[in-house]
């Protein structure tokens, strides 16, 4: 039998960025089949329910239209649609790889994904199908933390996964690409996060995991091994409680 994960479900946010690979921009197929393998690798050694939610800023994002002089919502939402794109690169790849996957978007668009509902998305996770969650919250001026944080609400799921883009292998005290003496954080509680300015996540998603007790680890996804390790009950990354 497979073994008992730290939590039975979880919700793994994956950044946009994550999909990129080495360059910035789009999407790279040999990274999104290194995440997707990492997924398979999981499921089949854990009794775990895996939902995805996925970003979309290697394609767009909503600040950079803003900045640029277009009309924040409209930009949102095309960063929405940027969303979109990636749930169906992964998806097509964990299901190459024989893993049952359903997308399901906030943003309805029938022909390739599956509107959001909760009860049907927890079906499909008891059935052991991977769940991409797209679309954002399908509401514009959020990112893709605070769907990630509500949908680990509502269904119920253990702890919110953020998963990054390599290199980032915790929450620092200030941007380490930036700021020489910036402090890797084992731990760090949701007020504190939000007291110091934090930015490595959202602090509506932050509020959202806090009311309601979920507990969010971020970590490094592209560090093959974090994942199995996570799931196994190993401290990786750092986490906000
Ligand atoms: N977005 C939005 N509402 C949401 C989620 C996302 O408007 O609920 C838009 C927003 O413009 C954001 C873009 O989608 O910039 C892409 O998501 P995000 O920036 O979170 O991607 P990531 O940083 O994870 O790559």
């Amino acid at each position: 039998g497979r073994r008992t994960p730290r939590w039975d479900r979880v919700v793994l946010k994956i950044s946009g960025e994550a999909f990129a690979g080495e360059s910035e921009f789009g999407i790279d197929g040999a990274t999104v089949k290194r995440i997707a393998q990492i997924l398979v690798d999981v499921k089949q050694e854990f009794d775990v329910d895996i939902a995805v939610v996925v970003g979309g800023g290697n394609i767009w994002r909503g600040m950079t239209g803003a900045g640029a002089g277009m009309d924040r919502a409209q930009a949102d939402y095309m960063g929405m649609l940027a969303t979109v794109m990636n749930a169906l690169a992964l998806q097509d790849v964990l299901e190459q790889l024989g893993q049952p996957t359903r997308v399901q978007s906030a943003i309805h668009m029938s022909q390739v994904a599956e509107p959001y509902i909760r009860r049907r998305a927890v079906r499909h996770l008891e059935k052991g199908r991977v769940v991409i969650f797209a679309g954002g919250t399908g509401n514009p001026f959020f990112t893709t933390d605070t769907p990630a944080a509500l949908r680990a609400v509502e269904i119920g799921a253990g702890v919110l996964l953020k998963g990054t883009h390599s290199g980032t292998d915790g929450i620092y005290t200030a941007d380490p690409r930036v700021d020489p003496t910036a402090e890797r954080l084992d731990r760090i509680g949701y007020l504190d996060f939000i007291q110091q300015g934090l930015q490595a996540m959202d602090s509506t998603a932050i509020t959202l995991c806090m009311e309601n007790q979920m507990p969010i680890v971020y970590f490094d996804l592209l560090d093959e091994g974090n994942l199995r390790s996570i799931l196994a009950g190993e401290p990786i990354g750092t986490l906000v409680t």
